[in-house]
């Protein structure tokens, strides 16, 4: 007997990256940072008092909150913190979004939005990027045609790694009538010197929602732990959907040491920069092509005669994980996330001998 709603068993689950156990596997395949978390994150970690865990943590995660309303340099009423960027996605949807309405994305796009739209039962609408995973022009006016209530959109693009400007955004927000979610999973990973900021949007519109993580930019996957960004009048509605206490006291504690260290934050950044240009290089050099990518990973096409899930096989063979999806657009592209310096030389020099074999 199959007890679930009509909509939970047409629904396919949300297929997570391989996560082995095998320490000797390169995981190049789910966009982990490849810095462990730094000093002061361990440090908090050690301080964590077994006797604190006996009491309920902070259900705002007070101290966290406040601490990212200060770095931003925003209300802490314009936050909330939640249990992995992916809660924030499906309180957006259950908040925002009526079973008889829909949500808009542009394809292809992080697959979990399909997944908690299938599960909270309401519309689907999928527009397509340009060719070069650009916004189609008039992008606003097909959402409010089609009465799209919310559009997620990721920015830095994954799984290109393409930017878009605050600018486009900002004309994106101010002419689509629903809101605006702008998953920010990747924006650490932007090159400084394009001063890239979309903060300034959430001043001018109450219909702009930023989500920014720590599993990426800050190097806690394991803890799970983001946060969300808005007008006031969009963040409290989520404070009736939250669990309430959606996020534990151990990973408060370790986001905001992780927070305070913008030093050792930073420097992981630079890292990811560097060896993503490093690694492009000498992608390119061998006759693969990618795209300009502002993330920790880059979105590569093969070369004449190879097929991307051949390259995809043989590498996982070698023990490197990258990640292959079988899906319109991209079954001839490889995601390879940004590794160790080590890493990504192993994962350059096992290439060029396979193409050499
Ligand atoms: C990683 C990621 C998230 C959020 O991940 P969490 O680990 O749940 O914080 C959100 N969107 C995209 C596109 C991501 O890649």
């Amino acid at each position: 007997m199959a007890y679930e709603r009509k909509n939970i068993q047409a629904m396919n689950a949300y297929t997570p990256g391989e996560q082995p156990d095998a320490a000797r596997v390169i995981k190049l395949n789910t966009n982990e940072n490849p810095f462990p978390p730094g000093p002061a994150v361990l440090a908090a970690l050690a301080s964590v008092e077994a006797g604190s865990l006996r009491r309920y943590p902070p259900p705002a995660a007070g101290g966290l909150r406040d601490c990212i309303a200060g770095l931003h340099g925003i209300d802490s009423s314009k936050v909330i913190v939640t249990n992995g960027g992916d809660e924030l996605l499906r309180l957006a949807i259950t908040t925002f979004v009526e079973p008889d309405e829909a949500i808009a994305v542009l394809e292809p796009t992080y697959t979990l939005y399909e997944t908690l739209a299938s599960a909270h039962g309401c519309g689907f609408i999928r527009l397509q990027l340009e060719a070069d995973w650009s916004l189609p022009a008039n992008l606003a006016e097909s959402l409010n045609q089609r009465q799209a209530k919310m559009c997620l959109l990721p920015n830095p693009h994954a799984p290109s790694g393409r930017l878009t400007s605050s600018d486009s955004l900002r004309e994106l927000a101010g002419n689509f009538k629903g809101v605006l979610l702008i998953d920010e999973a990747y924006v650490d990973f932007v090159d400084p010197q394009l001063q890239h900021s979309c903060l300034s949007l959430l001043s001018d519109f109450d219909n702009v929602l930023l989500l920014r993580t720590f599993s990426k930019g800050y190097s806690l996957a394991g803890l799970r732990i983001a946060y969300g960004l808005g007008a006031e009048t969009l963040i409290a509605p989520l404070y009736k959907t939250k669990d309430s206490y959606n996020t534990d006291f151990i990973a408060q504690k370790l986001a905001q040491a992780a927070l305070e260290d913008q030093a050792y934050a930073r420097e992981s950044w630079n890292f990811v920069i560097a060896q993503r240009a490093w690694l492009q290089d000498e992608l390119d050099m061998m006759g693969f092509s990618c795209e300009p990518s502002q993330s920790n990973f880059l979105l590569v096409s093969m070369p004449e005669n190879l097929q991307a899930k051949t390259l995809y096989q043989q590498l996982k063979d070698r023990d490197i994980l990258v990640r292959y999806f079988a899906q319109p657009r991209l079954e001839d592209k490889l995601r390879i996330s940004v590794g160790s310096a080590e890493e990504n030389q192993t994962l350059i020099q096992t290439i060029r001998h396979l193409l050499a074999t």
